[in-house]
């Protein structure tokens, strides 16, 4: 049955993962949408300026890979083909923590897909490029959200060509996928409504990348190592991962004054000064592909968009705009395929609405704090380390003795393992923690902590 229109446009600010989920779940309600992106967009899988994250590794996380799954159905088999390297979940991947030098490696019973981000993007865009009713620009740069005199209805979009040349795309629904989410500040400010709160917890991270050719000789037993340092003085860590085309792509860091240096040098000097030797062991002789990548990430933050009385109808803020995570923990792309799996889950229910646009965004915010809730409590515990600025919980302590026991349950028991690791791919919310028995547990293994 053919699904129920609720605008003649859309308008997608931003190609990124959160935009071209937010397309797929758009195409079905709209006659057309429109995806603007401000970069020239590869026809191969290839970095881009727009996205220099894209150079430092990217894991997607079994829930993100299943939510593009259900946007674009075939997107894990596209994977596989694209030469995705499949991993057992507990099992492929090595992981060093203190007091666990591995931890202990056992199969979780799923596997999902390590790639590259240019790979991942690439498949995604391709999808929404085949759909009869969406468009992308590329070179494209949104400029401003357009909005009705009084600011209350939003009306497309003000963009400029690569010649640039300017034009007004009408729009029933803005969708602000560009990452930053500045345009939708701008809007706020120019119709003199407030700006979200925000909390925002500073890390001053720095990523470090090199993608290498896997040696012959590689180690057996992983595919990949994942190695924490030693909080609260020592930050730095590394993830090892493989991507298609049999490469590694290595990323190091640290926080503070404890940044990866650019060089090639200073980045095996910095590698062989993590806490445990794997990675640079693995490295240490293998073909370097390319040059040194850096990137710098200073605070997550968290816009409460909830918290304001209303935004104009018509604009929906997704992905980074709203939340960006510390990338260490792997979250970003999943948390935006969600919140693109969310809102077409929106959609669907608000069809019989009498004003389905008014109403999209307030459900869209509230619904979207329980999703949030599991990935930022992660966020919080970068409090461990005593240059984190931010407002640190008061129940910190407890919080991280909380950490602790679950780790060492975890290490003991298959099962915690496996719903740790469920936890953490953001398939399960953090709240299957307050089950009664496993309060017990975790209770008495606290009190040796
Ligand atoms: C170093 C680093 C490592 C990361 N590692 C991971 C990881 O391992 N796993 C994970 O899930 N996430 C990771 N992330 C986060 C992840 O990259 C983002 O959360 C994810 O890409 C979703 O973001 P988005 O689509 O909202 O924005 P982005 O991916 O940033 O995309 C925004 C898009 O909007 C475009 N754009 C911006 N402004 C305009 C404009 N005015 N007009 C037109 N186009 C515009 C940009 O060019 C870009 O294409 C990492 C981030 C960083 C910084």
């Amino acid at each position: 049955m053919a699904s129920t229109r609720i605008g003649k446009q859309a308008v997608v600010i931003g190609a990124g993962i959160g935009g071209l989920g937010a397309a797929g779940a758009l195409a079905d309600r709209f006659d057309k949408v429109v995806v603007l992106e401000r970069d020239t967009l590869p026809a191969e899988p290839a970095y881009r300026a727009g996205t220099p994250q894209a150079r430092h590794v990217h894991v997607l996380l079994l829930s993100g890979q299943r939510a593009l799954a259900e946007l674009f159905p075939g997107f894990e088999q596209e994977l596989a083909r694209a030469g995705a390297v499949p991993l057992r979940a507990g099992l492929d991947i090595r992981t060093e923590r203190p007091g666990y030098d591995p931890f202990p490696q056992r199969d979780l019973g799923w596997s999902s897909y390590a790639v590259s981000r240019p790979t991942l993007e690439h498949i995604v865009r391709r999808r929404v490029e085949s759909l009869p009713n969406a468009t992308l620009r590329q070179r494209c740069r949104a400029l401003e959200v357009v909005a009705t005199p009084d600011g209350e209805t939003v009306t497309g979009v003000r963009c400029e060509n690569g010649d640039g040349a300017s034009e007004t795309i009408a729009a029933d629904l803005v969708v602000d996928a560009s990452g930053r989410g500045a345009l939708t500040l701008a809007l706020l400010q120019s119709i003199g409504r407030p700006p979200p709160e925000e909390t925002t917890i500073g890390i001053d991270l720095g990523y470090a990348t090199c993608v290498f050719a896997i040696p012959d000789d590689a180690a057996t037993g992983w595919k990949g190592v994942l190695t924490f340092g030693q909080a609260p003085h020592n930050s730095r860590g590394g993830l090892l991962l493989p991507l298609e085309g049999n490469r590694w792509m290595v990323t190091i860091g640290g926080r503070h004054d404890d940044l990866p240096p650019g060089d090639a040098e200073g980045y095996l000097d910095y590698a062989r000064a993590l806490r445990t030797p794997t990675i640079y062991n693995a490295i240490r002789h293998a073909r370097r592909l390319d040059g040194v990548a850096r990137h710098g990430f200073r605070e997550s933050v968290r816009r409460h968009f909830e918290r304001l009385d209303v935004l104009p109808r018509g604009l929906l803020p997704i992905g980074d705009a709203i939340c960006r995570f510390n990338p260490a923990y792997g979250q970003g792309m999943s948390v935006a395929a969600l919140e693109a799996c969310l809102l077409r889950r929106l959609l669907e229910g608000l069809e019989k609405d009498s004003d389905p646009l008014a109403a999209l965004a307030p459900a869209f915010m509230a619904e979207l704090q329980p999703l949030i809730e599991t990935p930022w409590a992660v966020a919080i515990l970068d409090f461990v380390f005593p240059e984190t600025r931010g407002q640190r919980p008061a129940d910190f302590e407890t919080t991280l003795k909380f950490g602790i026991a679950l780790n060492r349950l975890a290490a003991e028991d298959p099962a915690i393992h496996k719903l740790a690791a469920e936890v953490q791919n953001l398939l399960k919310p953090r709240s299957v923690y307050r089950d009664p028995a496993l309060v017990q547990r975790l209770l008495a293994k606290m009190a040796e902590v």
